[in-house]
């Protein structure tokens, strides 16, 4: 069920195409954002750029086909690299392996995987639009969420019991050393959890989140419930503070950045009052539940970017959200779709700007940077897919109009500014 269309190539390529060294590590995807993807690439970046990637095809058919073993090859590529862009991917459910009978697993989630091989923590933000106003007023830049990916719930075991008795905690060491606390003792049926985490994870998503700020040039914050949990959150306080003071206070100090510390219920106040501008880093579940949040007060899903980033500055640029399922299958039947493909563009935006910082290719940069304010330029000239218009409070009326005619619209806007 994964065809592409592919048309024509648009306009005259550029006499002198931007030049690439080292390749991008390309993560094809499914569904929509596959289509949207072609057409990215053919109109709004090889008539311009001489791109260079190493393409994995990480599409459900192909995952299947290789075991699996494409996904687990792209994340050693990212390693190897340095620099990824990932379209977005199906994780198989029963229903899909009902919809892809030939599917002989019920493969993992590829954003896992890949997580699990570079030990790196996703940061999410929002693409900000001077006429899409989030509905926080104060809110004039963005908040970007780093989630700890690993452990906590997550990974939790949990058990019911029903009679009255004690429930202890005990932990074995490999030197035969044992530890045993008393949970609780109750009279009568009882609901249980037992979580972890490990010092590497949370380290590792330290160094991750003081890296990024660096990178981003913005404030890191912090917060978690350590006045209720005081060792295990305390831990986590403790470990983040050790890696600032030892690793990065001295670059933070000299770039004027700050790291904050505070409570959880201190944050969400804060947050709420701020200006925005700053990296949120969270614990597993506090991220989960507040990237949801702040990614719909700041407007659409569509307009969310990711990034992946390594403790050891590896990065994978992707969309936040997912495949588009429904608009796939009309556009299947021939209609044509008003998808958005904002977040999806400014991954490759994204991924290639990372590329030229690397490899010294400022050209690289500044065509990022070009690609994303033709991109703002038509938004604000009124020429937007469906799901913004509602948003819209600019003076002009919104247009709404299809994918394609949106990527034209970027592409006349572009070459404007070239
Ligand atoms: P989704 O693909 O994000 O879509 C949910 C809905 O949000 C869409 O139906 C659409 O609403 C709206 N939407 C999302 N992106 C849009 C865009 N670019 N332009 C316009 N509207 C957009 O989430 P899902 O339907 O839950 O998941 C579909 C598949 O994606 C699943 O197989 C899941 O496994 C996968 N997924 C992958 C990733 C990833 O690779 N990172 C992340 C999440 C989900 P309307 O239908 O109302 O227009
Ligand atoms: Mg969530």
């Amino acid at each position: 069920a994964v065809q592409i269309k592919l048309n024509v190539m648009e306009g005259f390529p550029m006499a002198n195409k931007i030049p690439m060294t080292t390749p991008l590590v390309e993560m094809d995807g499914d569904e929509m954002t596959r289509v949207l993807w072609a057409w990215i690439k053919e109109k709004l970046i090889l008539p311009f750029v001489d791109l260079k990637t190493e393409y994995y095809d990480l599409g459900l058919l192909h995952r299947n086909k290789t075991r699996d073993q494409v996904t687990i090859d792209a994340a050693n590529a990212t390693k190897r690299l340095g620099v990824a862009v990932k379209c977005a991917t199906i994780t198989p459910n029963r229903q899909r392996m009902e919809e892809y009978p030939q599917l002989t697993e019920m493969w993992k989630s590829p954003n896992g995987t890949i997580r699990a091989i570079l030990d790196g923590t996703a940061f999410r933000a929002p693409i900000v639009l001077p006429m899409i106003h989030p509905v926080v007023k104060n809110w004039e830049a963005p908040i970007t969420i780093a989630r700890h990916a690993y452990g906590d719930m997550y990974k939790a075991v949990d058990m019911v019991t029903e009679e009255p008795g004690t429930a202890t905690l005990t932990f074995k060491g490999e030197s035969g050393a044992e530890k045993t606390l008393t949970v609780q003792t109750v009279s009568g049926p009882a609901v249980w959890q037992g979580q972890h985490n490990t010092e590497k994870s949370i380290r590792a998503f330290a160094r991750s989140c003081f890296q990024y700020a660096i990178n981003q040039r913005q404030d890191l914050w912090f917060s978690t419930k350590d006045t209720i949990s005081k060792v295990y959150d305390g831990e986590f306080k403790r470990i983040f503070e050790e890696e600032y003071e030892t690793t990065y206070k001295v670059e933070f100090e000299r770039l004027g950045l700050t790291y904050f510390y505070t409570l959880i219920d201190d944050a969400v106040a804060r947050v709420i009052r701020s200006r925005g501008d700053f990296i949120w880093a969270l614990k597993n579940y506090d991220g989960d539940v507040m990237s949801d949040m702040v990614s719909t007060a700041f407007g659409s899903l569509a307009m969310m970017t990711s990034v992946l980033v390594s403790p050891d500055g590896k990065y994978e640029y992707e969309a936040a959200h997912g495949t588009v399922t429904r608009h796939y299958y009309k556009y299947l039947k021939g209609e044509e779709t008003s998808t958005n493909p904002v977040a999806t563009l400014f991954a490759w935006t994204g991924a290639l700007r990372k590329r030229g910082e690397l490899d010294g290719i400022a050209a690289l940069g500044q065509f990022a940077d070009k690609l994303e304010q033709a991109t703002i330029d038509t938004i604000e000239g009124g020429t937007m897919t469906r799901d913004l218009v509602g948003l819209w409070e600019g003076e002009t009326p919104a247009r709404g109009v299809t994918s394609l005619e949106f990527i034209r619209a970027i592409k006349a806007n572009l070459e404007k500014r070239l």
